[in-house]
């Protein structure tokens, strides 16, 4: 059934693709950019980030010659900032190695710093017409709902590369590979899957079977985790008080307001972790923000408090620094952290729940 199915679901493609920018062009450094901000973030969340980044790096060479701090500003808001740092890192690699040119073999490519067999397969099929499959979540989800696979081998990752290798277009290996997770992303989605309109429902094992609810069968979660984080809004002339992670910890390097996170403390530990932390003694005032966030599998009760600084302040350095409203916008905070500080400008406690 191979062929028929390749003719009906490339025809769809050709029909119906959304024209997102990234599609606008073969370009590998567009393909790599996208492909990189898509892996946790949705189509619509990422097409005003893409559009921004590549304007302001319209190359990799010009990425490459970037300090980090600037491409982890650029990419402020986005969230899982390793991603940044991936690419970053992978730039300067291509360009110090390939002279700015990706290269077009899965070995040098999967040499890259950050670019995994997801990455390289989807560079080298879309912009050099590699014969590479791509799987990622919307590849899988048609996968096993078209060839209705179930069993404990299919919660692994490899049937589903080897379903997906023995499909593969050989002739439009990169329409081929965007078409299944075009249907993926907008046909055969997780919950209510349009059947009735999908142009490869007659090749549908599930569809026929009756099991379209129950596949793909569940790989196990890491259950959600309540978690209230405190911060402290320290403001002195016109400037908030940031500080920054530390290295190799989830968010490493970006700025942050000072915080705890209390699982099952209360208040006074704010104080008492700032100083243990970052050695600054600060009186925890009234609540200014509260908001909802959500990292990984944390569910974030983001509580900001208005603080005073006790003793002298400390002076800019690397690991503390006082920041106005406007600088923030070019540092590498995450979304958290804006959620805080939008606090400050904040006559009342937002009701953001
Ligand atoms: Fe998915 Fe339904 Fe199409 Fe099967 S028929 S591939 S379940 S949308």
């Amino acid at each position: 059934m191979s062929a028929p199915l390749r003719r009906a679901l490339l025809a769809w493609y050709e029909r119906s693709r959304r024209d997102l920018p990234w599609r606008r062009s073969r370009d590998p450094w567009a393909v790599w950019v996208s492909e990189v901000m898509l892996q946790q973030t949705t189509v619509k969340t990422a097409t005003p980030y893409f559009e921004r980044f590549i304007e302001r790096f319209p190359t990799l060479v010009a990425l490459a010659a970037a300090e980090e701090e600037a491409v982890v500003a650029a990419w402020s808001g986005l969230g899982y900032y390793h991603r940044a740092r991936n690419l970053h890192r992978g730039a300067r690699h291509v360009a110090e190695r390939h002279e700015g040119r990706f290269p077009d073999t899965l070995e040098a490519a999967l040499a890259v710093p950050g670019v995994g067999l997801y990455t390289a397969s989807a560079i080298l099929s879309i912009a050099f017409g590699r014969p590479l499959p791509v799987v990622d979540g919307n590849v899988r989800r048609v996968l096993a709902r078209l060839f209705a696979l179930r069993g404990p081998e299919y919660r692994k990752d490899g049937p589903y590369y080897n379903r997906a290798e023995e499909l593969l277009d050989r002739e439009r290996p990169g329409d081929w590979n965007q078409a299944a997770m075009e249907l993926g992303a907008t046909v055969c989605l997780p919950r209510k899957p349009a059947c009735p309109a999908c142009p490869v429902r007659k090749h549908c094992r599930a569809l026929a079977q009756g099991l379209v609810d129950e596949l793909p069968e569940s790989r196990a979660r890491r259950a959600p985790v309540e978690v209230t984080v405190a911060a402290a809004l320290v403001e002195r002339e016109g400037r908030v008080l940031l500080v920054r992670r530390p290295e190799g910890k989830l968010l490493g390097r970006m700025w942050e307001v000072p915080q705890t996170s209390l699982e099952s403390r209360g208040l006074p530990d704010l104080a008492s972790e700032l100083a243990e932390r970052h050695g600054l003694r600060v009186v925890p005032g009234p609540l200014a923000v509260r908001a909802r966030h959500s990292i990984t599998f944390r569910r974030i009760t983001l509580e900001g408090y208005r603080a005073r600084l006790v003793g002298r302040p400390p002076a800019d350095s690397d690991r503390v620094r006082w920041t106005t409203p406007e600088e923030v916008a070019a540092l590498p905070v995450s979304s958290a952290t804006k959620k805080l500080l939008a606090g400050l400008r904040a006559p009342q406690i937002p009701l953001a729940f």
